[in-house]
């Protein structure tokens, strides 16, 4: 029987290619909902299958800001129960706090962390009256530690580790797991998506030029991160079927081993400053030599 899994944000990125992966799956193991905002993006998802998989891939409309397009999403699900719900849905957010206008910030919020939350209560009950089911939730290494000029997008998948803790430790009473995909940089549309304020924006004008500086410091850090470090969406969904396959999975998978030393660190002081001490050196490298130079 066809493992049934529902996954949110499929019209482009991580989501899109893991639809693809378990719809196009040899074993024919699963039936796929892919669940996307705006169904006009359809078209990618299904030339990237090929039509070739009318009993394993189903498309619907899914707002995860959205309640009601929540619940008609789920009611849509032919089989009346998800096995593996994929809580994919994100968007991103960069520049100085100070000048991101509240209803932005909102918006992120409303995505990453309501959005999630709200699919989260759609379809934990059926789940527990099921006794079963996985839950799989696309983390990012911003929620495990802080990144500056990223403070809302930060804010948001750190708010997302702790529902996720949270309901874990309730629902393996259920038999329900959750498991988050801890990413670091990936090749997606996420940085085009990513709402941010630009090099040359005016509104940077209003800032005092140290924070201009390690701004666009940051942003040069960000470039070459992406460009030097980032990974497919294939390596990702590898991580995903292996948590998806494991009979016991873990809470947290990380697609690569990147963030572990800058983990750790948050645990040698418990006062936190060797972390954001280390962090400041990565992310601002040029101000680093500046002020070393300066010192001399
Ligand atoms: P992406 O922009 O290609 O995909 C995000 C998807 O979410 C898009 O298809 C978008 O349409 C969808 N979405 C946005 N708002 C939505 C809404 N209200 N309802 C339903 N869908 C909505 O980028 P991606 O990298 O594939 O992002 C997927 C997840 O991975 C996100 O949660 C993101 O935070 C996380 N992530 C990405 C990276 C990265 O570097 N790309 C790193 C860490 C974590």
């Amino acid at each position: 029987q066809k493992k049934v899994v529902l996954i949110t944000g499929c019209s482009s990125g991580i989501g899109l290619s893991l639809a693809v992966r378990l719809a196009s799956d040899p074993g024919k193991n699963y039936k796929v909902y892919a669940t996307m905002r705006d169904l006009e993006k359809k078209e990618r998802l299904l030339e990237s299958v090929k039509g070739l998989h009318r009993d394993t891939l189903d498309v619907l409309q899914m707002d995860v800001t959205d309640h009601s397009s929540v619940l008609r999403a789920r009611d849509k699900v032919q089989e009346g129960h998800v096995d593996i719900l994929v809580c994919n849905a994100g968007v991103g957010l960069m520049g100085p706090l100070e000048l991101q206008e509240a209803e932005v910030m909102r918006s992120v919020l409303e995505v990453n962390l309501f959005g999630t939350l709200q699919t989260l209560q759609a379809f934990i009950p059926n789940m527990k009256s099921r006794r079963e089911g996985h839950i799989l939730v696309t983390g990012s290494t911003g929620g495990l530690h802080g990144l500056p000029f990223s403070e809302v997008y930060c804010a948001s998948k750190f708010a997302i580790e702790g529902a996720c803790e949270s309901l874990a430790v309730l629902l393996q009473q259920f038999n329900v797991h959750v498991s988050l995909i801890e990413c670091g940089p990936v090749n997606t549309n996420f940085l085009e998506n990513l709402q941010k304020v630009e090099l040359g924006d005016s509104s940077l004008d209003a800032l005092d030029p140290l924070t201009r500086s390690l701004y666009q410091s940051f942003m040069m850090h960000c470039g070459s991160v992406f460009q030097n470090v980032a990974q497919d969406t294939e390596e990702i969904v590898k991580v995903f079927l292996e948590a998806i396959e494991s009979p016991e999975p873990a809470f947290r998978y990380y697609t690569s081993e990147a963030a572990h030393p800058l983990v750790k660190l948050k645990t040698t002081r418990l006062d936190g400053l060797d972390y954001i001490r280390e962090i400041g050196k990565i992310t601002f490298p040029q101000d680093q030599e500046e002020s070393q130079q300066d010192r001399v």
